[in-house]
């Protein structure tokens, strides 16, 4: 997202929505994945040297639960705030600091639910879905 200084009217903040592609911004890194684009919301304000911009990023993100490597989705949502100084700028692109802020909330590890019961060690049966005889033969 790109915001030109020259769009600010006087005393009035700017309202800008923009979709991202998750590619441009090179998110799918490591166990997170976004399937479809992020819908980028933001509202700025330009005050002196400055410009604040109020941002809200939300998308289906697609994870590969780390016990089990089951595929499940869940929304990702977030507000942030971002300061820029413009002197002697014309224009301010968000697309770095948006990326770390999506990038920031990257897990080591995740889970399909709290109590998922991950693979058998032995069988590689998903055990939150079948039983196995692994363990009763030990
Ligand atoms: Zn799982
Ligand atoms: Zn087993």
């Amino acid at each position: 997202m790109k915001i030109l200084l020259n769009d600010f009217k006087a005393h009035e903040s700017l309202t800008l929505e923009e979709e991202i592609n998750p590619d441009d911004l090179d998110l799918d890194i490591g166990i997170m994945h976004f399937p479809d684009n992020l819908t980028l919301s933001a509202e700025a304000w330009k005050s002196g040297d400055e410009v604040t911009v109020q941002a809200h990023v939300e998308g289906m993100r697609n994870f590969t639960c780390s016990l089990c490597l089951e595929e499940f989705n869940n929304l990702f949502e977030k507000d942030f705030t971002l300061h820029y100084d413009i002197k002697g700028l014309d224009s301010i692109s968000l697309d770095s600091d948006v990326r770390d802020e999506i990038i920031m909330e990257h897990p080591i590890r995740v889970l399909c639910r709290p109590d998922c019961s991950g693979l058998c060690p032995f069988c590689g049966a998903n055990l939150n879905h079948e039983k196995c005889e692994c363990k009763s033969k030990e």
